[in-house]
């Protein structure tokens, strides 16, 4: 394709996307032009290394969960219309919106943002969070914050933040959380700003 007018009907699948996720043609637009921009060998395609170029997740204390959570066991790279679809659940939710024709849960609405957060912790899709995978967060969340603000966090520290966290979450003492221990124990947390980007506003 040659000379990039920009318009929207020129990106494929924009008017699907758009009814799908709630983007105005607009969001879509600067989110294509993203997408060329991260696609280096303009393949259509991004792999995981692309994504670190992008700051706003670079610097998210769960950016590393974030980029993982665009690619799966079997789908190594992501097109543009999964990008817009993954996105959509980072979108703040915009309380003026009208429900016209909303069949379902927008992806940006709490509970759709609660679920795939759930996901991210969730890397062997079991439906719990074992003690590994939090384990596993609480390291890289650290990592994120020491490299941030230069904290000096030990092994024994990030054993200890993992296991208060999820005796604090872990209700029934299976030692998992499940998705409704989760849901409960960040009801007091604010998920729709933690879970929103800001260049999708
Ligand atoms: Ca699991
Ligand atoms: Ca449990």
């Amino acid at each position: 394709m040659g000379s990039s007018s920009s318009s929207v009907n020129n990106i494929p699948h924009a008017q699907e996307l758009m009814q799908e996720t709630g983007f105005s043609a607009a969001h879509i637009l600067r989110l294509y032009e993203r997408f060329k921009l991260l696609d280096k060998d303009k393949s259509g395609q991004l792999r995981p290394q692309d994504f670190v170029a992008v700051r706003e997740l670079a610097l998210n204390p769960i950016g590393d969960r974030i980029i993982s959570a665009f690619f799966s066991p079997r789908q190594e790279t992501v097109d543009f219309a999964s990008f817009v679809r993954i996105l959509a659940h980072f979108r703040p939710t915009d309380r003026n919106r009208s429900r016209d024709g909303a069949q379902q849960e927008p992806a940006n609405s709490s509970i759709r943002k609660l679920k795939f957060a759930f996901q991210m912790y969730d890397q062997d899709r079991d439906g719990k969070i074992s003690r590994a995978e939090l384990l596993q967060l609480v390291t890289v969340t650290v990592k994120v914050l020491r490299a941030m603000l230069g904290m000096q966090v030990t092994e024994e520290q990030l054993q200890s933040i993992a296991e208060r966290a999820i005796q604090e979450a872990d209700l029934d003492r299976d030692d998992t959380i499940s998705f409704d221990e989760f849901r409960k124990s960040l009801e007091k947390v604010d998920i729709d700003h933690k879970m929103s980007i800001r260049f999708l506003r």
